[in-house]
């Protein structure tokens, strides 16, 4: 089914949770953005294959881009990829692309020391990429499934559904996981069809190397997502002018309140100052970006109630003077070639919330 056949290009939030925690108001980052019927999927987080089903089918499913590797962003990946395969009836119409980051050359890390030190607790693991990852979700981890549906159901080689690509990042970035891994650079293509032209830059996600946050260009309008990312000039570069920016926020007192004082605790202080972006700073993201909108996801933390959501947006709003939302799972926000503000959302959670921008 798909509960949304209208022309134009669209922006569905399916996950709006941030990091690896089963929320129950909020599925795993995911978003759907949808153009003249067809639909392009970043990241999968966890729970948000069920949203997925109201707002698109896996016929008109185009490509999956993958932000990064961290798990809250890929958790869902092989549902996405088995359940379209194999869906009686309503499978994929056509090959499906799948983007997301290549193996980098070395264990990212802060400088030398640490990559030597990280090489060694690692005990041989090694980085994956995108296709190693898709690579063993067919051959692997549904090997049993697939192979019995193949000759049970007489399905065909899901290779040939699924085609997976790790994103080469430009040699003039000279981006290198240890010493220079949020390099100044240009967004560059990746993608492109009669419908839109996407594009990536890197971002800066600490440790999380590659990580890229996507633009998506369509004769409609333009929508920047950041993927996860600390503040980031180049996320501003991606979102220049944009229609409508998706960014990730956290609420730093909130998340660290909910774990216990101890090493731990410290240790994911200093992933979560590094890493993402306080809402403290996101306005100012979306201000010098130039973006005429923005719309905050991957909130963090993402149980009910956990986020002081009043605050979020009343600090963005001191940085960022144009309309400014938190968006929550199954919104929809729809980009139209006029340049009005956002306007009212009818609801939350209806499944038919309706901004243009
Ligand atoms: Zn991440």
């Amino acid at each position: 089914m798909t509960s949304d056949s209208l022309d134009g290009m669209s922006v569905h939030t399916l996950g709006t949770g941030g990091g690896p925690i089963v929320s129950s108001s909020r599925a795993g980052t995911s978003t759907a953005v949808r153009v003249d019927g067809a639909t392009y999927l970043f990241d999968c987080g966890m729970g948000s294959i069920r949203n997925y089903r109201r707002h698109a089918g896996w016929g008109d499913l185009r490509g999956v881009f993958l932000t990064h590797h961290h798990s809250d962003h890929i958790y869902d990946l092989g549902s996405y990829l088995s359940t379209g395969w194999q869906v009686p009836g309503e499978s994929f119409s056509a090959p499906i692309n799948v983007f997301g980051p290549g193996k980098p050359e070395r264990i990212p890390a802060l400088d030398g020391d640490h990559e030597r030190a990280l090489t060694a607790q690692l005990n041989g693991r090694s980085m994956s990429s995108t296709t190693d990852i898709v690579d063993s979700l067919l051959d692997k981890v549904f090997a049993s499934d697939i192979a019995i549906r193949m000759a049970d159901e007489k399905r065909t080689e899901p290779h040939e559904w699924i085609r997976a690509h790790n994103i080469e990042i430009p040699d003039a970035a000279a981006a290198d996981a240890v010493d220079n891994r949020h390099p100044e650079m240009e967004p560059f293509v990746v993608f492109s069809d009669e419908l839109v032209t996407i594009s990536a830059i890197l971002v800066d996600h600490r440790l999380c190397f590659p990580a890229f946050g996507f633009r998506i260009d369509s004769k409609y309008g333009s929508v920047a997502i950041s993927g996860d990312t600390a503040y980031s000039t180049n996320c501003m570069k991606l979102a220049h002018n944009v229609d409508l920016l998706l960014h990730e926020v956290i609420d730093l007192p909130g998340i660290l309140s909910t774990f216990p004082d101890g090493p731990t605790r410290d240790g994911i202080e200093v992933h979560l100052r590094e890493s993402h972006t306080s809402y403290m700073d996101v306005g100012q993201v979306a201000r010098l970006s130039g973006a005429k909108s923005l719309v905050l996801h991957h909130v963090v933390p993402n149980t009910p109630g956990a986020a002081d959501l009043a605050a979020m947006l009343s600090t963005v709003r001191k940085d960022y003077d144009r309309e400014v939302m938190i968006a929550e799972d199954n919104d929809v926000y729809r980009i139209s070639p006029r340049e009005t503000a956002i306007g009212e959302a009818v609801a939350h959670n209806s499944g038919a919330v309706e901004v243009t921008v």
